[in-house]
């Protein structure tokens, strides 16, 4: 008999996912959402309450709180005699979501699980470059009311301070969320170096805010600069995000901008291959963007930057893509910490004398079996170490042993503007469209497996097409390094002696 009831109870957790699980995926808001769980929840407890019926109660007695229960649903039965314990998750970019998704679906009965995000969206982080040139803002974000239902539960604030002592959160509109389990992703802060003047005098787009910010400082001072008297918009930093950045403003702006690249290293776009490094450079170069590589800036003042070699260059934007470091709410949490201030974190992705906290994401420092390196912070990482965590988290909540993390970096691609791209896959190597369309389709799987459902889907797959068709504006002639001194190009550059 117990038997019967066993199967009962599995067909009816398998009924009780299906409405839900297709509302998620259909792209439902968050009250459909709501009502498929609730249906998914009556569905579920049928098979149960037949066996019930047919066997007499007194049948299921080896079954504690043994009725189905949807995934997004609390459960009919007579719900635990103590308050749920809580897991909270901190941050819903691509390393929190990635948990929390985990989480709300699998998470057994007795918990709940809380997303905190200092916003109501999740943003595609890796695409605020366009966001930044211009793009609209729901082209890069979907609303977190999409994929939250119960057991989930979101609150919109900003996270002010950890204790991990205590176990208790602090967020900015003066609540406090105390919790059993906590996930930390709540992603980086840009690293300076403690180069004199960067900080102060510098944006940045690592985040919605900060790109909102820069988007608006560039859109401003465009209205007093024309093709005479470009902009000049030095990116600092040869990496994905300064590559990215550049590459998208000289597509959205052409000649009304002056585009600099500064990279401290010998080359732009370290890791790449150097046949694609040197297709990047090419396109930059095609775009009127100038590379200045191997020359580190040492300091900047209003407007000026000094070069290690005692070089000097004038700007009237200088964004800082030289580097991230871990988040500055990390700082007095109590966390182990590296001097880049990431979390050390164990091989099952658990804070280093915190095992309750799991930190995930560009947070987290956590070394990569495969090189014996700190696995660099990519959002290929960050999803990946997201859904570790949360898959990690169920394991322990549901008495089993947690899985070692170990990461699975496919490749990296990267766009040049709006028609070209590089990027590498194991040995392939991939550039122009085909590059553009590869990334355009990751990006596409991503935003299908956070749950935003078909529309971003569809969306997202229409996205690369379309910022192809809209073209590039007008570039000046392709850069040529005699001709960098050359009025009106030069007008903001100053030499030291
Ligand atoms: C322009 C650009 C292009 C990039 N291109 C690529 C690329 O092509 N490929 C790639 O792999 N990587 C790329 N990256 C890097 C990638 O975006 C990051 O590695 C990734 O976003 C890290 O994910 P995360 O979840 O750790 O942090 P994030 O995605 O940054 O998420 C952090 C979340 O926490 C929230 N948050 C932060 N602080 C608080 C607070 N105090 N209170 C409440 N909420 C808070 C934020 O709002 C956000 O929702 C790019 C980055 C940028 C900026």
């Amino acid at each position: 008999m117990r038997d019967l009831f066993r199967e009962g109870l599995k067909l009816g957790e398998s009924l009780a996912k299906l409405p839900w699980e297709a509302a998620r995926r259909l792209g439902g808001d968050s009250e459909t959402v709501r009502h498929a769980a609730n249906l998914g929840e009556r569905l579920g407890t049928l098979p149960f309450r037949a066996a019930s019926a047919l066997l007499g109660p007194g049948a299921a007695g080896a079954q504690p709180g043994a009725e189905a229960r949807a995934p997004g649903g609390t459960g009919t039965g007579a719900g635990p005699a103590t308050p749920p314990k809580r897991v909270v998750v901190l941050g819903a970019g691509y390393a929190g979501l990635s948990s929390f998704l985990e989480l709300q679906e699998h998470l057994p009965r007795g918990y709940e699980v809380v997303l905190v995000n200092g916003d109501k969206y999740h943003w595609f982080t890796t695409e605020l470059h366009t966001y930044v040139a211009g793009e609209a803002p729901d082209a890069v974000r979907v609303p977190l009311s999409r994929v939250v239902a119960r057991p989930g539960r979101l609150v919109v604030d900003r996270v002010s301070h950890i204790n991990a002592e205590a176990k208790r959160v602090e967020l900015a509109s003066g609540d406090v969320l105390a919790y059993d389990y906590l996930v930390f992703a709540l992603g980086s802060d840009p690293e300076y170096f403690g180069l004199p003047g960067v900080a102060e005098h510098s944006l940045v787009a690592g985040n919605w805010q900060a790109a909102t910010h820069l988007r608006n400082r560039i859109s401003a001072m465009l209205e007093h600069h024309g093709v005479d008297d470009p902009l000049h918009v030095v990116v600092a930093g040869g990496g994905l995000t300064g590559v990215e950045v550049a590459g998208e403003l000289a597509d959205e702006y052409g000649a009304r901008v002056r585009l600099t690249l500064v990279e401290a290293g010998p080359d732009i776009m370290a890791g790449f291959a150097p046949e694609l490094v040197r297709t990047a450079r090419e396109v930059l170069e095609g775009k009127s963007i100038a590379i200045r590589a191997g020359n580190p800036i040492a300091r900047v003042d209003e407007k000026l930057i000094t070069y290690k070699d005692g070089d000097k260059m004038a700007f009237d934007v200088l964004v800082w893509a030289g580097g991230v470091r871990g988040s500055g709410t990390l700082a007095e949490s109590g966390l182990a910490l590296t001097p880049r201030g990431r979390a050390k974190v164990d091989s099952c992705l658990r804070a280093v004398g915190h095992h309750e906290v799991y930190v995930v994401g560009d947070s987290a420092s956590f070394l990569d079996p495969g090189t014996g390196r700190e696995l660099p912070p990519t959002a290929q990482a960050a999803v990946q170490m997201g859904r570790a965590a949360g898959l990690n988290l169920i394991h322990r909540l549901k008495g089993r042993a947690e899985v070692p993390f170990v990461p699975n970096i496919k490749g990296a691609f990267a766009s040049l503007g709006r028609k070209q791209g590089v990027g590498q896959m194991g040995d392939e190597q991939f550039t122009g469209v085909p590059a553009l369309l590869i990334k355009n389709l990751i990006e596409s799987h991503h935003a299908w497996e956070t749950g935003g459902g078909v529309m971003p889907l569809v969306g997202r797959l229409l996205r690369g097409p379309q910022r192809y068709l809209r073209g590039t504006a007008q570039q000046r002639p392709a850069f040529r390094p005699a001709a960098r001194r050359t009025a009106p190009a030069a007008r903001a550059e100053v030499r030291h002696q």
